[in-house]
C-alpha cells in the first residue's frame, strides 16, 4: 500500500510500536457514487455510507482470514528474520498479521459534497458535513477495533487507478455533471480539489481539519513552482506550518524536469528553453513517489489530475499567512 500508510495503536500488544508490522488491505468506498445512490440526500447517504462501511468490514475480515491461512513459507524471509512483529511459529502468521491494520478507504469527498450540497469542504457548509461524515468513519472503525480485536483504521486512499476507474463507470451510469463528472478523476481522498485557487496556508488550515479522523495514512501536500526550490526559506516556513496544524504527513511538490539532450533543469511543459529539444524527462511527484514520465506512468485520469493541479505558490506577492 501507498507511502501515506501508517500504524495507529496496536490492539494485539505492541502498542504504539511502528516497525515489524503494515497495513495488510484495504477496501475503499467510492462515495460520489453512493451520494448519487442517496438521490443526493443527506439523511440518505448517511445511512447508505454506514451499510457500506459495515459491508466493508465484513470483506476486510474475509480478506484477513484468507491471507492468514497461507503458509509462512510463502514468505518464509519475513517471517525468519523477524522483519514481521510478533512472529510465534506454533500460531502461523496470524500471530504477526494481527498487530498490522485493516482498513477502510474512501474516495472523492469533494465531489461527494457537490453531489449533496452544492458546495465543497472549502466553504463551511461542506466542512461542517465533511466532519460529520469522517466522524462516522472514525466511530465505526473504532467501534470494530474492540469487536473484532483487529487493528481497524481510516484511510485516505491514494486511489492510483481507482480515481479513473471509477469515474469511467460514474459517468457511464450519470452522465458529465458540472463539478462533479466533467473531467476524468474522482479527487484524492479528502483532499481539496486539484483546481482551487488557494495558497498553501489555506490549503493546510482546510485539509488539516480532517486529517485528525485518518488512524491508518493520509497525505497533504502543496504543489510548488519549481522557482521554489532555491527558496529554503519558504520551504521552511510551510513545514513549520504544517507540522503546527498538526498533519502527520506533509509533502511539498516540486517540478524538476531534465532536457536530455543538453541538461538543463526547470519544469519544462513543451520544449528546453535551452536548445529547443523535446526529449524532456519530467520527474513529478505525482503521488508519493518520483515518478520519470508522469504522462506514461499514470492512466489519463491521474495525468489530467496532475495537469489541472493549481499551484499553490505562482503569485508571492499573494502569499498571507
Ligand atoms: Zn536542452
Amino acid at each position: 500500500m501507498g507511502c501515506r500508510t501508517a500504524n495507529g495503536y496496536d490492539i494485539n500488544g505492541l502498542g504504539q510500536l511502528k516497525d515489524g508490522r503494515g497495513n495488510i488491505c484495504p477496501v475503499t468506498i467510492i462515495m460520489p457514487t453512493l451520494a448519487m445512490e442517496a438521490d443526493r440526500d443527506v439523511e440518505k447517504f448517511m445511512k447508505l455510507l454506514d451499510q457500506k462501511i459495515y459491508e466493508a468490514k465484513d470483506m476486510l475480515i474475509e480478506r484477513f482470514e484468507y491471507i492468514c491461512s497461507q503458509s509462512p513459507q510463502s514468505a518464509s524471509f519475513m517471517y525468519e528474520n523477524r522483519t514481521m512483529a510478533g512472529y510465534v511459529p506454533e500460531e502461523g502468521i496470524r500471530s504477526a498479521l494481527k498487530h498490522g491494520t485493516i482498513v477502510i478507504g474512501q474516495l472523492g469527498l469533494a465531489e461527494t459534497l457537490q453531489i449533496l450540497i452544492g458546495c465543497d469542504h472549502t466553504e463551511p457548509a461542506g466542512m461542517e458535513l465533511a466532519k460529520r461524515i469522517e466522524q462516522l468513519f472514525k466511530d465505526r472503525c473504532a467501534q470494530f477495533k474492540q469487536e473484532y480485536k483487529l487493528n481497524f483504521g481510516v484511510y485516505y486512499t491514494p486511489a492510483e487507478n481507482l480515481c479513473f476507474t471509477a469515474m469511467k463507470k460514474f459517468q457511464e451510469k450519470y452522465g458529465i455533471m458540472e463539478n462533479i463528472s466533467d473531467k476524468e478523476f474522482f479527487t484524492n481522498s479528502i483532499h481539496v480539489p486539484v483546481w482551487k485557487e488557494i495558497n498553501p496556508f489555506e490549503k493546510i488550515d482546510i485539509e488539516s481539519q480532517l486529517t485528525g479522523y485518518s488512524s491508518a495514512g493520509c497525505i497533504t501536500y502543496i504543489e510548488l513552482d519549481s522557482a521554489a526550490i532555491h527558496n529554503i526559506d519558504a520551504l521552511e516556513t510551510f513545514v513549520n506550518y504544517a507540522m503546527d496544524k498538526d498533519i502527520p504527513y506533509f509533502a511539498l511538490n516540486l517540478s524538476n524536469d531534465t532536457c536530455l539532450e543538453c541538461g538543463y533543469t526547470d519544469e519544462m511543459n513543451e520544449n528546453c528553453p535551452v536548445c529547443g529539444s523535446s526529449k524532456i524527462q519530467r520527474l513529478r511527484r505525482v503521488t508519493g513517489y518520483l515518478t520519470g514520465d508522469y504522462n506514461s506512468a499514470f492512466n489519463r485520469g491521474k495525468v489530467q489530475e496532475t495537469n489541472m493541479r493549481y499551484k499553490h505558490v505562482n503569485k508571492l506577492s499573494d502569499w498571507k499567512q
